[in-house]
């Protein structure tokens, strides 16, 4: 047997990732989680999670996922830190190419590969990008304090990052394509209730303008088409994600058409040993803690397909 191979991979380290890793790894399945670039994901961008249970006081996002994985850590979970350039997952030993040149294999696969913030497209988007454009408020926020600043989106991430911004901007417009907000009513309270914040509705951004030293304005277009500039030295764009899904084999694997992975309750694709959990999926709300429930669900019928189709391999070393 290959020096490389393992009964269970695990690929992505975010909250599906590492629950997945913490069940599997307790059920003594010999495990790798491989991540590309930091255990952790989504959440490390997330100043204050106050969502999770048993974080009363809330949690920072860093501190919950530090937890998450010593956690897994503490029954034995392995992790890699790399790349993984090509996977070939339809045989039942399923292969995955390393950019370092490594080949690992394994009898079963969770994918929580996740997702990341959707980008608008328009321009200036790309050329001020890190120069005023902005998807993370915790890594950005502290830069524009006593500035005045916008935020795009009207769901829970947008108003949650605008509260978040008001420890450092002046002034934060958050702009609306809807009448409405679409987060949850304890965030709009707060964010109605905060005298920082002013609210733009059934308004779309159509271009990000600026100069030399980064942005300068966003150009506007409101009810009708009437356009109007605004003038800000940052916005933060929270529109909603798009799947990591760009190296998987999406010939082989169901998806919706925006390119999550489809599912049964089992986190069962529709290939046999292959599993899918967290923002990967395609469902309708991504969250830690539905992150963490599918990682949990995917690892117990993982285990239970490693028992039907490979017996007598319970204890493989890698
Ligand atoms: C700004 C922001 C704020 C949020 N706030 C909250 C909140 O307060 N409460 C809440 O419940 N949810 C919040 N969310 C949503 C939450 O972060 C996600 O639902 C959750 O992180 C999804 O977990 P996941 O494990 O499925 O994916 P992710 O967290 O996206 O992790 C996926 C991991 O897989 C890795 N990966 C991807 N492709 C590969 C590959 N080919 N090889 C190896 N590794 C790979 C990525 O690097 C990443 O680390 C927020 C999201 C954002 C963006």
């Amino acid at each position: 047997m290959s020096a490389s191979h393992y009964q269970l991979v695990i690929v992505g380290g975010g909250p599906a990732g590492l629950t997945a890793g913490l069940y599997a790894a307790r059920a003594r399945i010999n495990t790798l989680l491989i991540e590309k670039t930091a255990v952790s994901g989504q959440v490390l961008v997330t100043e204050r999670v106050d969502n999770y249970p048993g974080f009363a006081d809330g949690v920072s996002g860093y501190e919950l996922m530090e937890k998450m994985a010593l956690h897994a850590e503490r029954f034995g979970l392995q992790k890699k830190l790399a790349g993984i350039a090509e996977f070939a997952l339809e045989g039942p030993e399923k292969r995955f190419s390393l950019e370092n040149g490594e080949t690992i294999t394994a009898d079963a696969v969770i994918l929580c590969n996740g997702a990341r913030p959707r980008k608008l497209n328009i321009p200036g988007e790309r050329e001020f990008a890190g120069r005023g454009v902005s998807y993370c408020a915790t890594c950005d926020g502290p830069f524009y304090r006593n500035q005045e600043i916008a935020v795009v989106g009207g769901g829970n991430t947008a108003i949650q990052e605008a509260l978040h911004l008001t420890k450092f901007a002046q002034k934060i417009t958050v702009i609306h394509r809807r009448s409405e907000l679409r987060a949850t009513k304890i965030l709009q309270e707060r964010a109605f209730a905060e005298e920082k914040i002013e609210f733009v509705w059934n308004t779309q951004v159509k271009a990000v303008q600026g100069g030399k030293s980064g942005v300068e304005s966003l150009l506007l277009s409101g009810e009708g088409g009437a356009e109007q500039v605004l003038p800000v030295t940052g916005v933060f764009m929270f529109i909603g994600i798009q799947p990591n899904n760009e190296l998987l084999p999406l010939e082989v694997l169901e998806h919706d058409q925006a390119g999550f992975l489809h599912t049964d309750e089992a986190m069962a694709t529709a290939l046999p040993g292959v599993f899918a959990a967290g923002d990967i999926r395609s469902k309708k709300f991504r969250q830690i803690v539905n992150a963490a429930s599918d990682g949990a669900v995917a690892a117990l019928s993982a285990g239970h397909y490693l028992e039907q189709h490979f017996p007598n391999t319970s204890d493989k070393s890698s």
